[in-house]
């Protein structure tokens, strides 16, 4: 098989498994015991937020961890929001966020709240003077994505902090970092935010787990109440073993970014021999994640090409993997003003820094097999 989905998840990575069974099966105990095999897996959790901190340039104490990206994204953004309620009720995100952000803020559209959306180029990158423009002293929140999982479009995220800040400095900066770990070299001491979320399965980690960067002066409420875990802020027994695996594979995760390059040039190649078979790229190659290619062949449905490759074995998807089983095609590249012909024709390529040249060339092979099939 092929797996070229690598934006929906990723494989672990074998060192990555080993710590996962080996604090599954070794070192089960609950961290919040008083016994010494309780610390054992204390002081195995506590050695991971330190070591998660430290690549990511931030304090330990500034790490909470959480089911996933989702979690932390519902976190950030309604305890945000009911933390600072009397300061207003305004919020500004754009509207090619992922779907765990899109649909927390109609959510809370319906409470109350007044949504506004940033403009946004016809890649999703995001407007910075109408950003600018729409911060507001009542505005408690910006959330908004470092990259796009569909196209991996890339925000100018390191100006957004000071345009926020320079305008009103009560306003809260969430980021949702997930496209962006294993990627581009993406470290919160470099990328200045108040919040930032996280999950393992996109970076070679294990699924259903996943960290919210804090900064220790964002006082947000919490989402999930319960025991006194996390510092009392997100209560439930931590899952140690995937959150020790988690650390892990954020580390080899960083130490292969030098692959990115490579991938990079392979992502680039694919988009000019996917072109020569009659693709329309709809991903920015100048300012994109280098693992991304996103496109469409006129004439024929993304769906029905998928399913044709997925026949022969090979993974790619039509567009977010979490909607993608639906009909309507891409919901970003609709919001970018696509047609709904181009919106339903979207497929996603995402390659990973284990993807070879090799599997590359023969998913170009194939793919020009399928769509003459297609075409015929
Ligand atoms: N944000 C982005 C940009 C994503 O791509 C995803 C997952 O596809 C999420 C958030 C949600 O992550 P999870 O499904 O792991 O909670």
């Amino acid at each position: 098989m092929i797996y070229l989905d690598n934006n929906a998840t990723t494989i672990m990575y074998e060192e990555v498994f080993n710590v996962l069974k080996k604090y599954s099966i070794d070192v089960y105990a609950n961290p919040n015991s008083i016994h010494e095999f309780g610390v054992k897996a204390e002081i195995a959790l506590e050695e991971a937020r330190f070591k998660i901190a430290k690549l990511m340039g931030v304090m330990p104490y500034e790490i909470y961890f959480t089911s996933g990206a989702t979690e932390s994204i519902n976190w950030a953004i309604k305890g945000s929001v009911l933390s600072k309620q009397n300061i207003g009720k305004h919020i500004i995100s754009s509207k090619v966020e992922h779907s765990s952000t899109i649909n927390t803020l109609s959510y809370l559209e319906k409470q109350g709240f007044e949504i506004e959306y940033v403009k946004t180029d016809n890649y999703g990158k995001i407007d910075l003077e109408d950003l600018k423009n729409k911060i507001r002293q009542d505005t408690v929140l910006v959330t908004l994505m470092v990259a796009n999982n569909e196209l991996g479009t890339l925000n100018p995220i390191k100006k957004v902090y000071k345009i926020i800040k320079e305008k009103n400095e009560k306003t809260l900066f969430h980021l949702d970092a997930v496209q962006a770990i294993g990627k581009i070299d993406f470290r919160l001491k470099d990328f200045k935010c108040d919040m930032a979320s996280f999950s393992a399965h996109k970076f070679h980690g294990p699924k259903g787990i996943g960290f919210l960067y804090k900064k220790d002066t964002a006082l947000i409420h919490p989402l999930i109440t319960g025991g006194s875990q996390e510092r009392s802020q997100r209560g439930g027994t931590q899952n140690v073993a995937s959150i020790v695996a988690m650390a892990k594979a954020l580390e080899i995760s960083f130490e292969d970014l030098p692959k990115m390059e490579n991938i990079k040039n392979m992502r680039d190649n694919l988009a000019e021999q996917m072109e020569k078979l009659g693709a329309k790229i709809v991903t920015p190659l100048d300012n994109s994640t280098p693992n991304t290619l996103s496109a469409f062949f006129e004439g024929l449905r993304g769906d029905v090409i998928v399913n044709a490759l997925s026949d022969e074995e090979i993974y790619i998807s039509t567009s977010a993997a979490c909607s993608s089983k639906g009909t309507s095609g891409s919901r970003v590249l609709k919001e970018l003003g696509y047609s709904s012909k181009a919106s339903e024709g979207m497929v996603r390529i995402s390659l990973s820094a284990l993807t070879t040249a090799d599997e590359v060339q023969r998913f170009i092979n194939i793919l020009k097999k399928v769509l003459e099939f297609l075409r015929f």
